[in-house]
């Protein structure tokens, strides 16, 4: 895996994205990952989990008290996830861009190009996942990934 950059005064983001279990049964993640590299982000770590409940309410930490919690860790942990880091300058922004508004049914009408548009069914089954800041995108990756001292990533080895 190469963190190569084309021009060195770019600035590079990562974010963390995540294809969720129904773009994954879905059989959504080829088309996911062709929009991604056409968009300009590399791929710099990719990883096919299933999540455990734990993983799911210490992610979501922040919407427990939320009444579509219990329905949003069962949706997490129904099937494997494809957790990734993607690069690119200002790479928090434009992914959340490229996927769109959080209920695919109102994605398909405002933002009918976006990802979850294309693959989301509605407000909770929405395919994918972004980090919403560059401190969350800090979090997200922490979360999931350790970073070697080379600069590589990989996943927790509890995942
Ligand atoms: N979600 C849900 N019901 C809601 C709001 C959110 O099931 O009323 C789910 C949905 O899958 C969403 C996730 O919880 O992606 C996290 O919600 P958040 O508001 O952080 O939206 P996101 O940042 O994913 O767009």
């Amino acid at each position: 895996k190469c963190r190569c950059y084309a021009d060195p005064s770019v600035e590079m983001e990562s974010t963390f994205a995540m294809i969720k279990p129904d773009g994954v049964s879905g059989n959504y993640t080829r088309d996911i990952k062709k929009i991604i590299s056409d968009s300009g982000f590399g791929i710099i770590e990719e990883v096919m989990v299933q999540l455990d409940e734990d993983t799911v309410k210490n992610f979501y930490a922040e919407h427990s008290s939320r009444s579509f919690f219990p329905r949003l860790v069962q949706y997490m942990t129904s099937g494997p996830v494809l957790i990734m880091v993607l690069d690119k300058a200002n790479a928090v922004a434009d992914w959340r861009v490229l996927i769109g508004p959080t209920d695919a049914e109102t994605a398909k009408v405002t933002h009918p190009h976006s990802i979850r548009a294309m693959c989301g069914l509605n407000l909770q089954r929405n395919c994918v996942h972004g980090s919403d800041s560059p401190q969350s995108a800090v979090r997200e990756i922490a979360f999931f990934f350790k970073k070697s001292s080379s600069g590589f990533y990989s996943k927790h080895d509890e995942l």
